[in-house]
């Protein structure tokens, strides 16, 4: 083998039963919404026929929303803390270039992580989102075999390979301009001969291409990709080896970035999926910050849109806050709830009284609560407001504080109290209250000039006033 050539690593992406697919490519779509296929580019639509749901849900992609990743992880073998810790870091080698960050947990993780033999074993994950349909308890990704006496070259081809399916990411050698060079009978006898695969599997794991209105992919093909199977000359038509990847390469990194930017970290009230959520009453609704305007169809009663909300909240909430966790909190009195953004639905257990849970926050009524880019989160109460440090899990010390003089430029309808708070990807927040909305520059630390103005007008298709959160 040339040092140029990796042994191939006999990875297969795990996919769902079909009778899952409608309700997998659902849950794609609703997470990060240019996983939808466009559908006049489908074969099948030029072709004449209808295109049915099946159809569609296998040309949708898995991945998860231009907010980055944030997935927690369980290991379902106990395996030893360093081997933890090891495996960690090398999924968490992607954040380097991407807004990506696994967290491990001791409960159960959304990314569960077994090293299984038999029939069940090697080396393979679910893709993207199709993560959250598999029932709690079973391995979303293998690694058979993996101890702390695993070469660190196999630590880095395949977690960093696999991870990358757990992203979203097919694998690179499946692309037409690589299947269409590989000499099939003689692959099907090399990988029966290597991997022990029947011809079928073969078929599908090396020689069946990714529809192109399927694959949303960088432009051109890279064959030092670490999605990217290495495949012997000798299997070749050209004869020509495909080296695969033995780490994240640039253009990996650089598509990564792109699906996954960075920048979008600092925008702290931005959705996973690219949107922002208003709530007034018994309503919410969708606002598309690229687009600056109310999604259409909008309003919808929060009750039956935000699964698991108690009906307490479901008639309206105090505030709501995007955590850096995954989750969302929305606050009701003296009360919280923990959401789940990934699997759309409240935690198990909730509501909880804010006081014992939230250090500091107990006995504050929080009208506004609004996380910011210096890792701090922000809780306005009346006329006053407490620092949150989201790192040590408590209010900094020294606080409430009054608004009036903390907030430059707040007029005093506002630094009276605030309805609704928000912070852009643009180093701006907004504050909401009555009918009028102040921006607030983050990085001066001040009201811009020119503010207050009205909601009506500037803000399409927003609740005109008085919103909740
Ligand atoms: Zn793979």
């Amino acid at each position: 083998m040339s040092q140029d050539v990796h042994p191939h690593i006999g990875c297969t992406v795990k996919t769902l039963p079909e009778t899952h697919w409608i309700e997998a490519a659902d849950t794609a779509a609703r997470i990060n919404p240019v996983n939808a296929p466009a559908t006049h580019m489908l074969p099948f639509a030029r072709s004449g026929e209808p295109v049915t749901r099946s159809e569609l849900a296998l040309l949708t992609a898995k991945y998860w929303g231009s907010g980055g990743v944030q997935l927690s992880v369980s290991f379902l073998d106990n395996p030893p803390a360093d081997l933890r810790k090891r495996i960690l870091g090398h999924m968490n080698a992607w954040g380097k270039w991407c807004n990506v960050v696994f967290s491990s947990t001791t409960g159960q993780g959304q990314v569960r992580i077994a090293r299984q033999g038999g029939a069940d074993g090697g080396y393979w994950s679910y893709l993207g989102t199709d993560v959250l349909q598999i029932p709690a308890g079973e391995a979303t990704m293998n690694l058979e075999g993996f101890t702390m006496n695993t070469s660190e070259s196999t630590f880095h081809r395949v977690v960093r390979h696999e991870t990358g399916h757990t992203l979203g990411f097919p694998h690179e050698h499946l692309r037409e301009t690589v299947i269409n060079r590989i000499d099939k009978n003689k692959a099907i006898a090399y990988f029966q001969a290597s991997n022990g695969w029947s011809a079928a599997m073969t078929t599908s794991n090396v020689l069946t291409p990714i529809a192109d209105s399927a694959l949303m992919a960088s432009a051109a093909t890279d064959v030092r990709s670490i999605m990217c199977y290495s495949l012997p000359g000798a299997i070749m038509e050209d004869g020509v080896a495909v080296p695969g990847g033995a780490d994240i390469d640039s253009q990996d990194a650089k598509y990564a970035s792109t699906i996954y930017p960075k920048t979008y970290s600092h925008a702290t009230g931005i959705w996973p999926n690219g949107k922002a959520y208003f709530f007034k009453g018994d309503q919410y609704l969708r606002y598309d910050p690229v687009q600056d305007r109310t999604d259409a169809g909008f309003p919808h009663p929060i009750a039956g849109n935000w699964h698991g909300l108690p009906a307490s909240f479901a008639a309206g909430i105090d505030a709501a806050v995007l955590w850096n966790n995954g989750k969302a909190y929305f606050f009701k009195g003296d009360k919280y709830v923990r959401y789940d953004i990934a699997a759309n639905k409240s935690d198990a257990g909730f509501p909880k009284p804010i006081a014992g849970n939230w250090n500091g926050l107990g006995g504050h009524k929080i009208d506004a609560a609004v996380r910011w880019p210096n890792g701090k989160a922000y809780f306005f109460s009346g006329s006053k407001y407490l620092r949150h440090d989201m790192a040590a899990g408590k209010v900094d010390a020294g606080f409430p504080k009054p608004i009036a003089g903390n907030w430059n430029g707040l007029p005093p309808s506002f630094t009276a109290g605030i309805e609704a708070a928000v912070v852009w990807d643009n180093g701006k927040a907004y504050f909401f209250k009555d009918a009028a909305y102040v921006r607030y520059d983050i990085a001066a630390g001040k009201a811009d000039a020119g503010y207050p103005k009205p909601i009506a007008g500037n803000w399409p298709g927003l609740f005109p006033a008085d919103l909740n959160a």
